[in-house]
């Protein structure tokens, strides 16, 4: 999504303080969903997505759980709460037909749990994870430059993130996505509350991975197009 003034833009798509990837009980995070929107609404956020991790063993459950949870979730509340998953260290051939369930049943943010260096994932799950119909690739790792053009024709974003370990590949994935087009995404992919980071923190996580100012707001320019185009539907 080009544009010639983000920050104009920033302004127009009013929510800028969101974190798109967040864990609760229903898989490995330590609050429920309730509590953790909650949490992140004092923070000063705006928008979360939960994005629990699935494969085939719960992934029935929890995109109802959490469509469940997002149905009756106040619209006068002071935060939006977009119904997410992840799905996580899946055989590569699983990605297609699980992104296609999520996205059948009405789940709005779908995340594949890239290859990051922090844990064992297999080889090949960057690309099969951005070749099904998911929004976010997480933590890509090392990843390669036939996967970031993939990333960027397909409009799929790149994951910068909080997360220790996680973030050491930061810098690397900032790089290829400038040098090749692709979207950018700061999350904080958070299990507890120490994990809810404050909107001026997750700027620096940006900061750090070499981004420019600029280069930040125009991230959180298309997120805020993104959310405000799946909340509406
Ligand atoms: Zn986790
Ligand atoms: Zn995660």
């Amino acid at each position: 999504m080009g544009g010639s003034n983000p920050l104009r833009r920033t302004k127009l798509y009013s929510i800028n303080m969101y974190n798109l990837h967040c864990h609760t009980l229903l898989s490995d995070g330590e609050l429920l969903p309730s509590e953790l929107a909650v949490h992140y609404a004092a923070a000063g956020y705006k928008a979360i997505a939960i994005t629990d991790h699935a494969d085939y063993s719960n992934i029935a459950f929890i995109t109802k759980a959490i469509l469940e949870f997002t149905r009756h979730w106040p619209k006068n509340q002071k935060i939006m709460v977009l119904p997410g998953i992840e799905l996580t260290h899946l055989p590569p051939e699983q990605f297609k037909p699980l992104a296609k369930y999520a996205r059948k049943e009405g789940i709005k943010v779908i995340i594949g749990h890239g290859e990051t260096l922090a844990e064992p994932v297999i080889p090949g799950t960057n690309r099969a994870a951005l070749e099904a119909d998911i929004d976010i690739l997480a933590h890509p790792g090392l990843i390669t430059e036939a996967d970031v053009k993939l990333a960027k024709k397909k409009g799929i974003f790149l994951e910068l993130t909080s997360r220790q370990n996680h973030s050491a590949t930061n810098a690397h994935v900032a790089e290829q996505a400038l040098k090749l087009g692709a979207c950018l995404i700061l999350n904080h992919d958070s299990h507890r509350p120490e994990d809810i980071i404050s909107p001026k923190d997750s700027i620096k996580v940006g900061l750090r991975a070499g981004l420019s100012q600029k280069e930040i707001d125009k991230i959180y320019c298309e997120v805020g197009i993104f959310i405000h185009t799946r909340a509406d539907k």
